[in-house]
Parts: C-alpha cells; structure tokens; sequence
C-alpha cells in the first residue's frame, strides 16, 4: 500500500509556522522527518532506556521502560497516521519526543519533583519535553535545543499550566485562548494512552500484580477474551493474554480511525487553522469504547499504580529524589560543574530549576548512584 496524499487539514511543510532558528532545509528529507531524526540521536532520547514507565527499571529485563513506551507510542501513531491521510513523520517525531522530560521513577518521580519544586514555579514533565528539545540539548553549534518546527513543538506540549503557557510566547497560545492542537498532535496524545493502556496490562499481568479474573470485569478486555478462548480452546497463558492485547488494540485503533472520520466529516475542516479552531479535539473514541477505556485506565490506576508492592517502591523513590532536591538546593557544588555554575548565577528559584533539570534528566540507576554518593 503507497502512501496516500495528505489531506487537507494534515500538517505540511509548507504550510508551517517554522523552526524558531532559521536554517537551511535538509537535502534528502522533509522538515519533519528531520524533526524525528534529531530526536533519536539527542542524549535525552538515549535515557529512556533506562527510565522507568511502570516498572523500575531493576524490577525485571522485560517490563517497558520508557524508550519502548514512546516506540510503542509511535508505532500506533503512524498508522493511524497515515490511515486519516495525515502527516506520519510528524505523528512519529510528536510520540518519540512526548516523554523526553520525563523523571526518573515515572509517576512518583514527577510527583516527588513538583512538590519539591512547589515554591519555585511546580515541574510539569510536558513542559519539561518542551524544555528539552528547545533549551536543554546542548548538541548543535548554531542554536540551543534540537530547533524543531513549531507543530512538533506543539505536539510535545500536550497540557500546561496559564501561568506557565504566557511564558512561551506562541507554542503556549492555545491553553490561553483555548484553541485545538493540530490534529498530529491530538492523535500522539491519545495513542500515549492507547499504548499505555494495553502494555501496562501486559506488563501488569507478567508482575503477577493484577489477574485474569480482575482482568475479565474490563469490558474490552473481556470481549477479546470470550472471543480468543471460543476461537482457540486451550491456548496456554501467555499466547492467550498476547492474543487478547492485540486485538484490544487493534479495536481501540479501528475506533479512533472511525470516529475520527466522522468527527472530520462533520466539522468539514479545510485547513490545520480549521483544525485549530475547531472549538474541540478531533481525534477521538466512539463513546463507547472511550467509557470502556476509561473504565481500563482507572482500572489500571487502582489495582496497578496503587498496588501495595508499588506504593512501597514509590515511598523509596519519593525518598531518593527529595534528599537530591535538598542537598543540592543548599549546596550546589555537589552537582556536576555545568550545573553547579549555571545554578550558582540566579536566584533561588533559578538555582531551583538548574536542580529540577538536572535531576529530571536522570536515568533510574543513575538516580540512586547520585543518592549513594551524597549519602556518603
Ligand atoms: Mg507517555
């Protein structure tokens, strides 16, 4: 199948609202394939691997870390991508990026940092993704930052705070006057929680944290399984729990394809700034199969986040992660010396941000070495 035109409400090149720092166009790639490639060779790309998205990272070899959760992302984004003719490799660049500002310890990281962080301004790992590819990559000889074009850009910045958005000039427009993202955007967005969704049931269920018969309450999971288990008697466990995943994506995935259609069908959008004025998102679930994936999602946070076993693993991060904030804040020296040097220019709440990037930026491992180390 050759890949079909674009539509003409997808992203395109031409239509861009551009890079920040003027450069000459790549000779054998488009803007955004260009956008994806930088992604992938930047330093923070690189720590996924070793950031934790449910599990962390020595809990076991086989659980998704955060690099093969923005694959994942990504994968299901470019088909469905190129499904409603839009733009792919801006889709792709969009979900390989999404999570670059993302702590160590997933959630509980991020929760610990922007309690810590409570009086200089809050940590927001969106905004922190944004901060990554514009300022905190330090690679390219003629501009800070990856210099990404302006709908990767907006892409990567999927929620902020007002406050925070009137500080970033035209990327942070939309959260003030309530304006739509393009539809690239939209669709990396809600295939984050599709691929989530599904893998963290994959790698929940591997945990031994959540079972099948929990599993068999979740109406999309529950049809698969009736279907699998009528289809293929006696498929032993780990097929049939694969067999089963697949197929809840590929029913979410057809969702978001039809609806999608309909939803564009009839706002009749001619252009992305139709898009963006749409006065709602696009890109959606039917109702009902959103109301089943919401249902697995807050089925996911109760009985996998919340579980016991996890909570004690949180309490352990949440530890490590304050004591560095602490430390650090009241003796900056003991950061490496960029850091302390740039943490040594400004204020407190400049100095506290220096700490913010420079503990957001940790792999897991890394995270507990340096807590090794302060701890003497
Ligand atoms: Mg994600």
């Amino acid at each position: 199948m050759d890949p079909a035109p674009l539509a003409p409400y997808a992203a395109t090149e031409s239509r861009s609202k551009g890079r920040r720092y003027r450069e000459p166009d790549a000779v054998y790639r488009g803007q955004y394939q260009r956008d994806r490639d930088r992604i992938i060779h930047s330093t923070a790309f690189r720590r996924l691997v070793y950031k934790t998205q449910v599990f962390v990272n020595h809990e076991g070899d086989l659980y998704r870390t955060r690099l093969t959760h923005s694959l994942e992302v990504a994968q299901i984004g470019r088909s469905v991508a190129v499904a409603l003719h839009l733009n792919e490799p801006l889709t792709e660049a969009i979900c390989l990026a999404h999570d670059l500002g993302h702590t160590p310890f997933g959630h509980a990281g991020q929760h610990t940092l922007n309690a810590c962080m409570r009086e200089y301004g809050g940590f927001e790992h969106n905004l922190q993704s944004l901060r990554v590819v514009d300022e905190l990559e330090a690679k390219y000889a003629d501009f800070p930052g990856l210099n990404l074009m302006f709908e990767t850009r907006e892409g990567i910045l999927k929620h902020c705070s007002e406050k925070n958005a009137s500080a970033l000039g035209d990327v942070g427009e939309r959260f003030l006057n309530r304006t739509q993202p393009g539809l690239e955007a939209q669709l990396a967005d809600i295939c984050d929680a599709v691929a989530y969704n599904n893998h963290d049931v994959d790698d929940g269920y591997r945990a031994g944290l959540i079972s099948l018969e929990q599993l068999r309450g979740q109406p999309l999971f529950d049809a698969q399984y009736r279907e699998v288990t009528r289809r293929y008697p006696g498929l032993e466990d780990r097929r049939l729990i694969y067999e089963i995943i697949r197929r809840m994506i590929n029913t979410v995935v057809t969702d978001i394809i039809e609806t999608t259609k309909r939803s564009l069908d009839e706002a009749g959008p001619e252009s992305i700034d139709d898009v963006r004025a749409a006065g709602r998102p696009l890109v959606g679930f039917s109702a009902e199969i959103g109301g089943q994936h919401r249902l697995l999602k807050q089925f996911l946070h109760q009985h996998l986040y919340g579980h016991e076993q996890k909570l004690e693993m949180t309490r352990k991060v949440q530890t490590v992660l304050r004591d560095l904030f602490e430390t650090f804040m009241s003796d900056v020296s003991r950061m490496p010396a960029e850091f302390a040097a740039a943490a040594g220019r400004g204020d407190a709440a400049a100095r506290a941000r220096v700490v913010a990037d420079y503990i957001a930026g940790m792999t897991d491992r890394y995270a507990f070495a340096e807590h090794r180390r302060i701890s003497g």
